[in-house]
């Protein structure tokens, strides 16, 4: 990845010696390791077993989890929030396990629509709930810096399933507290 990075600033027309660009290929190979770091970790290793039973049927909301993700088709930045809600089915997963299964989906070549389904039906296989609900806001660097340069454009996406999808008051409950 390192040589990769090499070529590309050299077919930029830099100097790849001069002091400032020296380390950039080895820094920039570490830097897309860990931005795609999603691609080493599981569901099963992410959740760890954090999983408690659980009376309650209300549903359980997390709200404004940070996202930084990789859009797969300029391998540019997208950024946003991800609000998900599930309703419990005689467990609940710890409240912090959401947000690194979010983040074991974003840090991944990825479109946003695809994500919102890969953590809805992770969180549902995770928690067995009766409905899974997903919503996510994102701004994607390859829509502000590049092609249309619409720095306004912020990208909606949501994914229902089981009640959240059958049941309009448990969607409308859903997203009216998110918005
Ligand atoms: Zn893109």
């Amino acid at each position: 990845m390192e040589n990769a990075y090499a070529k590309i600033i050299e077919r930029l027309g830099e100097d790849l010696e001069r002091e400032g660009l020296k380390d950039t290929p080895k820094r920039a190979a570490k830097a897309m390791q860990f931005l795609t770091r999603g691609y080493q970790q599981s569901l099963e290793e992410v959740v760890n077993g954090a999983l408690f039973p659980s009376d309650n049927s209300e549903m359980v909301l997390v709200k404004n989890i940070e996202l930084y993700s990789m859009c797969e088709h300029h391998l540019l930045p997208f950024i946003g929030k991800a609000h998900v809600a599930y309703i419990p089915n005689g467990q609940v997963v710890g409240l912090s396990k959401i947000a690194r299964i979010v983040d074991m989906f974003a840090r991944r070549l990825q479109i946003q629509e695809n994500m919102t389904k890969q953590i809805a039906e992770a969180i549902q296989e995770v928690t067995g709930a009766q409905g899974v609900g997903v919503v996510i806001e994102a701004k994607h660097m390859c829509m502000m810096m590049r092609g249309v340069e619409k720095q306004n454009g912020e990208m909606k996406t949501s994914m229902m399933l089981g009640t959240f999808r059958s049941n309009p008051a448990t969607r409308n409950e859903f997203l009216s507290l998110v918005n």
